[in-house]
């Protein structure tokens, strides 16, 4: 280890937190996207929907936004021509605006989106076969400030809105062009282009819950999105006290960032292991109230040269989670501009790959996509940076700086 190293983090670093209010639209309207269904609900009160119409109206106008994808209260062909326009004077339907789309030799999108506030942030779309993953974000920056991650040195953090959270879901729809027509059926549809989510951009998604929570209810909701719950993945940290409320109240699987097998190691790596160590977090883990075999809970582990990467360390790792149904996902690090950490030799990955798959643990290791175009993971938000960073890289390569 390095001195930088020995000298953690604070869990609780000095940030700029700008508060959110009501989600609200150009001229003072409404957002609808990202309210809840009774919080829609209560909107249409607010302008005046009677009563007994609500639940139809929050029906047919959920219908539009998130299963047809439709974005003009005009299209809403279902409804009378005064109710659209009573709409269409109280609310718009707003998802964030696309500033740049990247596309990766290997096909992953990388799309840089302006959220209120101008603040941005960034979605990755990967490309698989028969299924395609979106990694969203929840937050822009993080307060925490994990070691090796490129978010955490970011300063300014806010709360993305559950409309924010959704909203990257559908502006990812819309370029890949995936709303179903109405009317048409989808019986023999091709498999989706969307087909999964994992809440793995920027952010802690933990430390956001009920936007987090209200989104992915969203996403959910056999209405609209209609995401299978087995199909979204969200990452923590290891944020204790919310995991068992991820468990029943959104009911998603589960990533956790464990990156290491002692306390010393993940003080530095997670700090936030110092208000949660890992015995703490196991036994949260290990009561995850809906684990099966099929809810495996996925263990993160970024491979970090000479920190984290040595056999003994794989051997304390599967003795650590024995018991835990578990997937131990090896993420070979990605360097960004200024990081501390090397990434691990690919001939270290795959002795550790092999102590825990011997143990009886798939352990996949990740395919590092889109790093052509920064959509690697912990390498987002670096773009202004790149060039740097290409810079010294082609100096190292040149042999110019030793
Ligand atoms: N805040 C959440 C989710 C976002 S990070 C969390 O920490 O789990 C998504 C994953 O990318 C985490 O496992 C994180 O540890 C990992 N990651 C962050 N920076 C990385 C980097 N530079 N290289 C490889 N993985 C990284
Ligand atoms: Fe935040 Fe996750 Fe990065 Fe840690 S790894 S700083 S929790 S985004």
């Amino acid at each position: 280890m390095t001195d930088d190293m020995k000298s953690p983090a604070p869990v609780t670093p000095d940030v700029v937190t700008i508060p959110r209010k009501r989600p609200e639209g150009p001229d003072g309207k409404v957002n609808i996207v990202g309210l809840t269904r009774d919080a829609l609900k209560a909107e249409f009160a607010r302008i005046g929907t009677p009563e007994k119409q609500l639940k139809m109206r929050v029906n047919q106008v959920w219908q539009w936004v998130y299963q047809w994808g439709k974005r003009d209260f005009a299209e809403m062909t279902n409804l009378s021509k005064a109710f659209r326009a009573e709409l269409d004077a109280a609310f718009v339907i707003e998802v964030p605006e696309v500033v740049t789309k990247q596309v990766s030799d290997d096909g992953t999108r990388k799309y840089l989106v302006k959220i209120a506030g101008g603040h941005e942030v960034e979605v990755v779309y990967i490309p698989e076969t028969n299924r395609g993953t979106l990694c969203i974000s929840s937050q822009v920056g993080c307060t925490l400030t994990c070691t090796f991650c490129h978010t955490g040195t970011q300063k300014l953090v806010r709360n993305l809105t559950a409309g924010e959270i959704i909203g990257q879901v559908m502006v990812a729809r819309d370029d890949l062009d995936e709303w179903p027509e109405p009317g048409v059926s989808t019986a023999d549809a091709p498999p989706r282009l969307l087909s999964n989510i994992v809440l793995m951009g920027m952010g802690e998604p933990l430390y956001n819950f009920d936007n987090v929570r209200d989104a992915m209810k969203i996403a959910m909701d056999g209405e609209g999105i209609s995401l299978s719950r087995r199909r979204i993945t969200l990452s923590t940290s290891g944020v204790v006290p919310e995991i068992a409320k991820t468990a029943e109240e959104i009911g998603c699987l589960l990533a956790v960032s464990f990156h290491a097998t002692t306390d010393e190691v993940r003080d530095v790596l997670v700090p936030i292991n110092k208000r949660w160590n890992i015995e703490t977090l196991l036994a949260t883990l290990r009561e995850y109230p809906k684990l099966s075999n099929s809810e495996r809970i996925t263990f993160e582990y970024v491979m970090l040269k000479g920190v984290n990467d040595s056999v003994e360390d794989a051997r304390r790792l599967v003795k650590l989670i024995k018991g835990i149904p578990a997937k131990i996902n090896l993420i070979p690090f990605n360097e960004w501009p200024g990081s501390a950490y090397e990434r691990s030799d690919r001939e270290q990955i795959e002795k550790f790959a092999e102590v825990v798959y011997k143990a009886g643990y798939s352990s996949p290791i990740r395919r590092p996509r889109g790093e052509d175009i920064m959509a690697a993971c912990g390498q987002l938000k670096s773009a202004t940076e790149r060039a740097r960073k290409s810079r010294r890289q082609i100096e190292a390569e040149a042999g110019l700086n030793g």
